[in-house]
């Protein structure tokens, strides 16, 4: 345990656990204990980073955990959580939102439909942070963080903190530069002033297509692998015979292949040999290797 960390927290009134199951937090209900759990105000970020590294205490940020799978070994080092990053600051008339990254990209695009604000429709019923769908590039149904972020606000390892235009965060297929040691606080997405009606309209008739194709309410964590160049991954897995197949707790979606659902107390070794499973198939059946799409994060 570290004292420095844990009786600054104490003094500046910042949560920290110790030992935290993972598993309460991921969207896919498994992983073992994180030794640090830290909930940081966007105020005391900076030292609290400054703090960790200069102690040698590892560390990864999270926002919803929905785009992970934390193995059983759990996590060394601290987890931090931006779930006290929850704010949207600012909302322009021009289509400018200014958010913080813990905020759920729910919350912003509700905002975002009411007012009338073009460019979010075809994220919706995405269950991540603002800062995760940033860092990873989140995307669907052709519309992506990319398209619609202005700029990001990070603070690194040592404590600095740097505002980063849409070319510095390098964004590419489920993807972007921004280091694993750098937090992002708060981004300004710049949406397009539209009709109110037609917004809604497009925003309702994705999210019943997204009902329709993709297990929304089982526990999962989205993707499993990327969509390889011109094809589609969940198409892959289905066309080798992929869909409804399952180990231990873990099951291959029948209603979208590339969709892994908990749907019976699975573990992270369930998990992993599905998913070897699955990409040896595909690679038996195409030549395909499929690369996973999620972040599997635990120590070894
Ligand atoms: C039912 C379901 C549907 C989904 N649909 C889609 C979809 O259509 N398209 C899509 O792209 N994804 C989808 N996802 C995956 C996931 O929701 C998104 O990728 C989401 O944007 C991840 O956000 P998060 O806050 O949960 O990130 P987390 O899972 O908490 O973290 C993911 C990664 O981002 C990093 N990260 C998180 N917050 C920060 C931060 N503030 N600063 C720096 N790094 C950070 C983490 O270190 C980690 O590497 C879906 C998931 C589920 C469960």
């Amino acid at each position: 345990m570290n004292n420095r960390l844990k009786e600054f927290c104490i003094e500046k009134n910042i949560e920290i656990r110790f030992n935290e199951m993972m598993s309460s937090h991921t969207s896919l209900k498994i992983g073992g204990a994180a030794d640090i759990a830290i909930f940081p105000n966007e105020q005391r970020l900076p030292e609290i980073l400054k703090i960790l590294s200069e102690d040698g205490i590892p560390y990864i940020t999270f926002g919803r955990c929905t785009n992970i799978l934390v193995l059983e070994s759990g996590i060394s080092g601290a987890v931090i959580f931006t779930d006290r990053l929850n704010k949207i600051t600012n909302i322009s008339n021009d289509g400018n939102i200014t958010v913080q990254s813990g905020c759920s990209l729910g919350k912003v695009l509700t905002i975002a439909v009411e007012l009338g604000f073009s460019g979010m429709e075809g994220l919706v019923g995405i269950p991540g942070s603002v800062g995760g769908a940033l860092a990873g590039n989140a995307g669907s149904y052709g519309y992506e963080m990319a398209e619609l972020v202005d700029s990001i606000n990070i603070v690194s390892f040592d404590g600095t903190t740097k505002s980063l235009s849409k070319s510095d965060a390098g964004f590419r297929y489920r993807g972007s530069n921004i280091k694993p040691d750098s937090i992002i606080t708060s981004s300004c997405l710049a949406l397009k002033v539209a009709d109110t009606l037609s917004v809604k309209k497009r925003t309702t008739e994705f999210l019943n297509e997204k009902r329709l194709k993709q297990p929304l309410n089982q526990p999962s964590a989205g993707c499993v692998f990327k969509n390889p160049p011109e094809t589609f991954a969940g198409k892959l897995i289905e066309e080798a015979g992929c869909k409804g197949i399952r180990t231990g707790g873990i099951q291959v979606s029948n209603l979208h292949a590339n969709y892994f659902i908990n749907n019976n107390g699975g573990t992270s070794d369930d998990f992993l040999r599905l998913m070897d499973i699955v990409s040896s198939k595909v690679r038996e059946c195409f030549g395909i290797d499929l690369d996973p799409e999620i972040k599997i994060i635990g120590r070894h």
